[in-house]
């Protein structure tokens, strides 16, 4: 199915670029509740997003396109193996969630980052919802499973895991220097306790 190239910028319009071929079929959209979400928005300098979730779109790397400000996109992580949170660092805006390996190929970026989000189809996931026995537990995550494992096998059975804005394809290491935010500096982003929504 064709689908649609969809621009995307930072709040300042120094990052932007395109998703190539967005359909709601060939990516993911996800509404997240956990805690390194919010903590990340904080993090960022944008306002907690609590009780509304963090919306992501899981889509394929070699499918971003960085049109301009490629060298202001910068790196964090909430621990030294945890998820890369990348950001402008013109002005702030969480742009991309990406693995710490190119190899498995991946990138959640921001719904509200992207000029038409109707376009990216209905949310299929929640995460980090709560469940009827009161513990935290996911919606729909299997076709979001599924859909993520098959794109990334595909990237890895072709090549087109090299393909990606966010890493030296040829040293695996991220385009921009990853700060590991401290356990004392996490601690230190005030976030109240919100319940998230019921299942
Ligand atoms: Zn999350
Ligand atoms: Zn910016």
């Amino acid at each position: 199915m064709a689908g649609v190239d969809l621009t995307f910028a930072c709040d300042c319009n120094t990052v932007r670029g395109a998703l190539i071929g967005v359909s709601p079929h060939n990516g993911n959209r996800v509404d997240c509740y956990c805690h390194d979400c919010r903590a990340a928005e904080v993090y960022a300098g944008q306002p907690d997003p609590a009780p509304d979730p963090v919306g992501i779109f899981q889509y394929k790397p070699d499918k971003v396109r960085i049109d301009a400000g490629q060298d202001q996109l910068a790196v964090f992580s909430f621990s030294d193996k945890g998820v890369l949170r990348w950001q402008a660092r013109c002005c702030g805006a969480p742009l991309f969630n990406t693995l710490r390996s190119p190899k498995i190929a991946f990138v959640g970026i921001r719904t509200d980052r992207v000029s038409d989000a109707t376009a990216l189809g209905p949310v299929v996931s929640r995460a980090f919802v709560r469940k009827a026995n009161g513990k935290r537990g996911h919606d729909g995550l299997r076709h979001a499973l599924f859909n993520f494992a098959s794109n990334a096998i595909t990237a890895r059975l072709t090549g087109r895991w090299k393909q990606t804005p966010f890493f030296d394809a040829a040293t695996g290491e991220p385009v921009s220097k990853v700060h590991v935010v401290s356990a004392a500096e996490r601690a230190a982003l005030v976030l109240p306790d919100v319940q998230p929504p019921q299942a």
